[in-house]
């Protein structure tokens, strides 16, 4: 194996990453919505948009892997920001730099890699939107094109700010270090912690600005069950798989949060009872909408989901609020799961 060598303007391209403050920041439906595309478009299992770091390639989004990080040392993406040019590796068991790669002779037994540099203003390359395969393959010029299209996508993406106050405001007041505990590892949405300060700030503000706010506790229905049958890590698969499609059902100002176990709460900003569930019941097709991809087989889940809302002529303490969505989530299991109850 060939590790990664140091771009000439790695201090440059550092100072240009960490300027952004986008690492260890939760995952983005705008985000995903590009590697989504690229997985489909390119009919690979994963597709990624990795940010070079110092010592790490960390994901923003991710599809097709279980991991949000691993160490520069054994990325693809350090060797593709060496050059302007997206890097092909058409068979990674006969290249040289990466035939006994551990990312190749193990999990996720890489054997076609294709990483298009995604740049800052200043030029400098952040890391890459990439595709991999398990099989052997090459890209026409074609398809060569269209990948960087999809990156010139996501790099107008990295340049734009889309959360809302006081999720902007978690993640600047903050150093790395400090986001990085915020958010929760294996579904990248924030944890219980952090979506409870964003409650705490959101509810304030609407009280302040006299604007009604709703939250929404969504669980897993049988979730036990999900895992005495498929397997814990399957019930990780659609955990993320969730996370990933409550995102896509909300606003970018909303904020989603990992609860505990398979449960999630949802913020919403802005947002009074009757706007709650429609919001609600988007939530629970998102989740039952197609079938879920885990292990070999699909498998079909439900979501039941509580909602409460703090209306400017009877306001909610925050903690209140999340007792009230509690119970309204209990009323949705007791009728029979699969249901919005307010
Ligand atoms: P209900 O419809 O009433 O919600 O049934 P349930 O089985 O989902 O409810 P319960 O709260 O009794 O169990 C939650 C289960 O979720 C227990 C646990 O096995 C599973 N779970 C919690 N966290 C995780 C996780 O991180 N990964 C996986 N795979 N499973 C988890
Ligand atoms: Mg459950
Ligand atoms: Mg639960």
């Amino acid at each position: 194996m060939i590790e990664p060598g140091t771009p000439e303007d790695e201090s440059r391209r550092l100072a240009a990453l960490k300027a952004l403050r986008i690492l260890d920041t939760p995952a983005e439906e705008r985000f995903d919505r590009i590697t989504r595309t690229a997985r489909k478009l390119f009919n690979v299992p994963i597709a990624l948009i990795s940010l070079v770091d110092g010592d790490r390639q960390w994901f923003k989004s991710c599809q097709g892997l279980a991991v949000n990080e691993t160490s520069r040392s054994v990325s693809f993406c350090g060797h593709a920001i060496l050059q302007d040019e997206p890097l092909v590796v058409a068979d990674a068991a006969s290249d040289p730099r990466f035939h006994d790669n551990p990312l190749v002779t193990g999990d996720p037994t890489i054997r076609f890699y294709a990483g298009c540099p995604l740049r800052a203003p200043d030029g400098s390359k952040l890391g890459t939107l990439c595709l991999i395969g398990r099989e052997p393959r090459t890209l026409t010029g074609e398809e060569v094109a269209s990948l960087q299209d999809l990156a010139a996508w996501a790099e107008g993406e990295v340049g734009q700010v889309r959360l809302g106050e006081s999720q902007l405001a978690l993640i600047r007041e903050r150093d790395e270090l400090r986001r990085r505990a915020m958010v929760d590892a294996l579904t990248q949405l924030w944890n219980r912690g952090a979506v409870l300060e964003i409650l705490r700030a959101e509810v304030a503000r609407a009280e302040r600005q006299r604007h009604a706010i709703s939250v929404a506790m969504v669980d897993g229905d049988r979730f036990k069950e999900i895992n005495d049958t498929h397997g814990h890590p399957a019930g990780d698969a659609v955990l993320r798989e969730m996370a990933q499609r409550l995102r896509g059902a909300l606003r970018p100002y909303d904020a989603v949060g990992r609860y505990g176990g398979e449960e999630f709460i949802v913020v919403l900003p802005d947002c009074g009872a009757t706007a709650a569930r429609a919001l609600g019941e988007r939530l629970r097709e998102a989740v039952c909408a197609t079938p879920f991809e885990a292990g070999k087989g699909s498998l079909a889940v439900t979501a039941s989901v509580g909602l409460a809302t703090s209306e400017p002529a009877k306001p909610v303490e925050p903690d209140a609020l999340v007792a009230a969505a509690d119970a309204a989530l209990y009323r949705a299991k007791k009728g029979g799961r699969n249901r919005v109850e307010s």
